[in-house]
């Protein structure tokens, strides 16, 4: 028998062998070269196996699970149109970007639904779905349960996630909360329904993804004591409200202005001035059509969770005056006493924008045009400089939208959200955004990258629990406290008394002339000696580079501190506030009513109002059971069925595939069931002359299997005359726990013997 047959047997053994053999590497980068080429050879043999590869359902069993086989196995899965693969306590789900007839049918939501062992089912999201929903009706604690779903942006999240409350708004429907009156729909519906409202004015087309949304999302799905869906709340993160006023070029802005644009009655668009043949700054690329420009479905949806006809006028109104403040443009004069005018056609696009807003042209104006400093009791007005002025503009609109996207999340949470006394637990769907990693990195990116760190420490911690209590199980006396997780990272971006944050903050506070370089050179100063940020003294465009857990990341530093102030005009909401629209005078009075010192809305820098509702998702989520699920883009382009190797590995290296399989490595991630490890090196007893052992491989009763096995291991020791094995492999209650290494080390006794 050939080497590369011995060896694909030995796989085949341990697959046979047992559901829970698990292969992997003990050290990727190992320095030894001769653990490096008997890998080398491994990846070989195994890779030999081609036609076989797409037949593991769970990358653990592939053996050894180094990046090179995780990829040929994913890939070979992928070109036979299997789209969802295990691995370990997460799920892989390759984008197909093509729909897969009958994948998520009601009958096959049916077959997983009602099995009784559905993880024996081909992988599939809704297997995740049914776990997470039994382990509430078996009890386990804690009792609630998270579905974290993560990838890049088009990798299939948000697809993914409205899978899972289809599932459960199918699998847990009750007909009982079927209302009597006709225009409240059932809340089934309702739960779904709020998916087209918060993408159309969430979403947008990007270059990466035709459907990107622009915001994270934590949705629970509120179940009673009969596990039936009652309600669901939804919380929302860090909307880019950028785009509302700066779209990337060829990318558009959020999809319902376009859907306005495109599906507006000629009525409405009298109503909303905006005639065909207008052009606005602020929605380019509109001649692209898009799947997604459904206005119908938009206003349905709005009806359906009771938005009724005034509101939507009043919505649709305020999006149409925010698109003419965008025709708004300033010239510079160089009068010092008005140094700026408006430009063009501008005065009749401001009237406009103000008759929709509903706001006094005159003030709007003024507003935009004139800043009032405070000195001590005295208000000094100042005439703004064009620059000035399109920066007020913007932040005018980008207030506008932004606190209106907060309203509809708010009225779809009171139209969804049962009353607590009706739900006992709940499932929560993340869909929050992957890591990102730009040619230039700001504080959005800084802010996601965060987030992925704490997800990862989440998963990490799960992950590691996992591996432990099967240990216990197992009765092994071992952990994995030598284990570095990512803590430093984040010490470095939240912690105190130093941290990125921290001094983001404080010179946000101090709201220096020069806050960049002020900001740069304590974050040199202060943080030299964490090992986590480095500098590029040379580079002309000044930045500091974070090293995550999946990889360095370039943020640049100039207009970090003004971001993150997100300095909002009080001129600018007194204005509002005394709008006829009702939905605005409302949207904004209650913002100032709540905090009337600072006019609410201002204060709290980004990072730290981001920072505590990722703690308090986090509170959740440990209070919960998770199960991950990580989407993969195949591709960059969505082109369907195309599977791009370099474009995969990165992924499944930022998303911590190729970090977990480190952390496996850091146990003994070989575990071989009694039976099959006896079958295989009964021999190395046999022939030993070590001698006065004998090996009875008919031994039946599971302590006397133990037994035997503890003989072999001794044995095998023996011959490798060196203690210091005897820490590569421990026996437990039913499996042989090894390392990659002596494994290798096993198997070479076995050959000289043969
Ligand atoms: P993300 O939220 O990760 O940015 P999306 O969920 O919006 O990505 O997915 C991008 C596109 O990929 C979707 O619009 C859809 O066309 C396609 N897609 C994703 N998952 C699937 C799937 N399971 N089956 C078919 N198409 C999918
Ligand atoms: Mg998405």
């Amino acid at each position: 028998m050939s080497s590369a047959d011995d060896r694909r047997n030995v796989r085949a053994g341990y697959r046979h062998g047992g559901a829970t053999v698990q292969g992997c590497v003990q050290n990727v980068h190992s320095s030894h070269p001769s653990l490096n080429d008997s890998l080398d050879e491994e990846i070989q043999a195994f890779l030999t196996d081609e036609d076989q590869l797409h037949t593991y359902d769970d990358l653990t069993k592939v053996n050894p699970v180094t990046p090179t086989t995780v990829l040929k196995c994913l890939q070979a899965r992928y070109s036979v149109k299997v789209f969802y693969t295990h691995a370990g306590c997460t799920l892989i789900a390759l984008n197909p970007f093509q729909p897969v007839p009958d994948l998520y049918s009601l009958d096959v939501m049916k077959e997983y639904h009602y099995a009784s062992q559905p993880q024996e089912f081909k992988p599939h999201i809704f297997i995740v779905a049914e776990e997470a929903y039994r382990n509430i009706q078996g009890q386990l604690e804690p009792v609630n349960q998270s579905l974290v779903v993560s990838g890049e942006s088009g990798a299939g999240k948000t697809w993914t996630s409205r899978c899972l409350m289809k599932y459960y708004a199918t699998v847990a429907a009750s007909s009982s909360v079927m209302k009597s009156q006709d225009t409240v729909e059932r809340i089934e519906k309702r739960v779904l329904d709020s998916n087209p409202i918060m993408e159309a004015f969430g979403n947008a087309c990007t270059l990466r993804n035709n459907n990107s949304s622009r915001f994270g999302k934590y949705i629970q799905l509120q179940l009673d004591r009969c596990q039936l869906l009652v309600g669901a709340s939804v919380q929302t993160y860090l909307l880019e409200k950028t785009r509302v006023t700066c779209q990337p070029a060829s990318e558009r802005n959020f999809h319902v202005f376009y859907q306005m644009m495109k599906g507006a009655t000629d009525e409405q668009r009298k109503e909303w001035k905006m005639p065909h043949d207008q052009r606005f700054a602020w929605l380019p690329n509109s001649e692209k059509t898009i799947e997604e420009d459904c206005f119908d479905e938009t206003v349905e949806a709005m009806v359906h969770l009771g938005i009724h006809a005034e509101r939507q006028q009043q919505i649709f109104r305020i999006l149409a005056g925010i698109l003419q403040l965008g025709n708004v443009s300033f010239s510079s004069t160089t009068d010092e006493s008005h140094p700026c005018n408006l430009g063009g056609q501008s005065k009749d696009f401001l009237q406009r924008a103000a008759e929709l807003l509903c706001v006094p042209a005159e003030e709007l104006q003024t507003c935009l045009r004139v800043r009032t400093l405070k000195a001590g009791k005295q208000s000094v007005l100042k005439p703004c400089s064009q620059a000035e002025c399109s920066v007020r503009r913007d932040c005018l609109a980008k207030l506008i939208y932004a606190q209106l996207f907060e309203w509809l999340v708010t009225f779809i949470n009171n139209s969804i959200c049962a009353d607590k006394s009706m739900w006992c637990n709940f499932i929560g769907v993340l869909d929050v955004y992957g890591f990102e990693c730009f040619q230039i990195n700001n504080l959005e990116q800084l802010c996601i990258n965060y987030a992925n760190e704490k997800l990862q420490q989440h998963f990490v911690a799960h992950y590691l629990r996992a591996q432990q209590e099967e240990y216990v199980s197992e009765g092994l006396q071992w952990s994995f406290i030598k284990y570095q997780d990512n803590q430093s990272c984040l010490d470095l971006i939240e912690g105190s008394p130093v941290s990125v944050f921290s001094l983001l903050n404080e010179e946000s506070r101090l709201n220096r002339v020069s806050d960049a370089k002020m900001f740069r050179v304590r974050l040199e100063k202060e943080l030299c000696d964490n090992a986590n940020i480095s500098w590029d003294k040379f580079s002309k465009v000044p930045h500091f580079t974070v090293a995550h857990y999946a990889g360095k990341v370039n943020y640049q530093i100039e207009g970090m501190v003004e971001k993150n102030k997100d300095p909002v005009p009080a001129e600018l909401i007194n204005l509002l506030e005394k709008s006829d629209n009702p939905l605005l005078r409302e949207i904004f009075t209650d913002k100032t009513t709540e905090n009337p010192t600072n006019r609410g809305l201002s204060k709290v820098t980004v990072v730290s109002k981001f920072k505590n509702s990722l703690e308090s998702l986090m509170k959740i989520l440990h209070t919960t059971t998770p199960h991950y699920t990580r989407c993969i883009k195949p591709n960059p382009d969505c082109k369907p069925l195309t599977f791009k190797k370099e474009e995969v590995i990165m992924q499944l290296e930022a998303c911590g595939i190729v970090e977990t399989i480190h952390i496996s490595a850091a146990g003994f991630p070989i575990r071989i069931p009694f039976e099959s490890f006896m079958q295989r090196y009964g021999l190395i007893v046999k022939y030993s002359k070590a001698g006065s052992h004998s090996v009875d491989l008919e031994a039946d009763s599971s302590d006397a299997l133990q037994l035997e096995v503890k003989k072999l291991l001794a044995v095998a020791l023996h011959r490798l005359s060196s203690d210091k094995h005897s820490s590569l492999v421990h026996c437990g209650r039913t499996k042989v726990f090894l390392t990659q290494a002596m494994l290798d080390l096993l198997e070479d006794q076995r050959k000289k013997i043969l």
